[in-house]
């Protein structure tokens, strides 16, 4: 739903903007399916609504649900392409949902499965906001408390249609600033936008390697902004923020899982103030044959290697593996399928 084509809609009609919270409560309490069920509202106005908006920028979708209380979403876009969002619970009836920012994504990290796709287009706010949309339709018992970008696409790369979803999803979905975690490859100009237009909603950068050498070997990105730049562009936004930082570190078994490797990462974290630094260690997800998934021993290694060192470390619970359903793990063939 476009908030501000709904806005413009209710400014002519003389009606207060509040109603559209109101329309989004309405949708997701009665699980309307349609303007038209909305009975309490005038009827010019629903079909004004009718004959000027989609209700939801996507037509097709297909749910699927693996053991886990995790589930994953394929929606097939009206204007084109389809892209993935996940329901994922943090406890009780309180979820988190991952969204998409593109259809694909033109960085091709080599172990991701988005990245294989390459880019299709970028999504609009709408496109974005309506994955929310889709799961408060479908679950409205679930409590959606946070959000992150974090499924299909690069979303400094689509910083415009970002930035009007972050603020759609404060005053419309009343999900507060410090409830959405951006994550990017690490786009410097994105990175500095960002402090500057969101310096409440998290930031979350995927490092994944602490060396220039084996970054660039993991991700095309680093050929263009490398380590140096990078951290310049991260001193810039704490300076600005004094916000605490995630930093993604994917541990791939025998590639940058080494002792080696974890002393180069926090070498290389110990440049900024450690408690604006945390480190959200996720397990390798099989999506090509060229990587392994490491040990939990690894895993656990890791940690504690780095809480050693006065960095706190994380390990990201991995939900939906059996459903390709973690982040960023559409697999190629199912949206080959998709698209047909
Ligand atoms: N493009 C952004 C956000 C989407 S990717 C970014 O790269 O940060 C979201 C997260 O999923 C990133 O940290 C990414 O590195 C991770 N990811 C990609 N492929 C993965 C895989 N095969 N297993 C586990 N995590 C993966
Ligand atoms: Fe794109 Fe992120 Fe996947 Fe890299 S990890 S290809 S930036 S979606």
């Amino acid at each position: 739903m476009n908030f501000d084509a709904v806005k413009q809609i209710l400014d002519s009609a003389n009606q207060p903007p509040y109603r559209i919270k109101s329309l989004v409560g309405a949708i997701q309490a009665n699980r309307l399916t349609d303007y038209d069920q909305l009975s309490s509202w005038p009827k010019t106005l629903r079909q004004a609504l009718k004959d000027q908006l989609p209700f939801t920028s996507y037509s097709n979708t297909q749910l699927i649900s693996g053991t886990s209380q995790t589930k994953k979403a394929l929606l097939e876009l009206t204007q084109g392409g389809s892209i993935e969002t996940v329901l994922i619970p943090i406890k009780d009836n309180q979820y988190s949902v991952c969204v998409s920012s593109q259809v694909g994504c033109a960085m091709g990290c080599s172990f991701c499965a988005t990245g294989t796709l390459g880019l299709s287009r970028s999504l609009t706010a709408e496109e974005i906001t309506d994955q929310i949309f889709f799961w408060k339709l479908n679950f409205p018992e679930a409590v959606i408390k946070t959000i992150v970008f974090m499924g299909m696409g690069e979303p400094f790369a689509n910083e415009l249609a970002v930035n009007q979803a972050i603020d759609w999803l404060q005053t419309y979905y009343g999900i507060g600033a410090r409830h959405i975690t951006v994550s990017t490859c690490g786009l410097i100009k994105g990175i500095e936008n960002f402090a500057h237009n969101h310096p409440q909603v998290n930031l979350a950068i995927s490092l994944h390697a602490a060396t220039q050498e084996l970054r660039q070997q993991l991700m095309p990105i680093a050929n263009k902004v490398d380590l140096e730049a990078l951290s310049q562009a991260i001193h810039q936004y704490l300076k600005h923020t004094n916000r605490r930082i995630t930093f993604e570190y994917l541990l791939i078994d025998s590639v940058n899982d080494s002792s080696q490797n974890l002393k180069d990462l926090a070498d290389w974290l110990a440049q900024f103030p450690l408690q604006l630094v945390h480190v959200n260690l996720i397990r390798y997800n099989q999506t090509t044959d060229k990587y392994q998934q490491p040990s939990n021993n690894r895993v656990y290694f890791a940690r504690d290697y780095l809480m050693n060192q006065g960095i706190v470390a994380t390990i990201r619970k991995s939900y939906g593996d059996d459903i390709a359903g973690a982040c960023g793990q559409l697999s190629r063939k199912q949206y080959q399928k998709e698209e047909k």
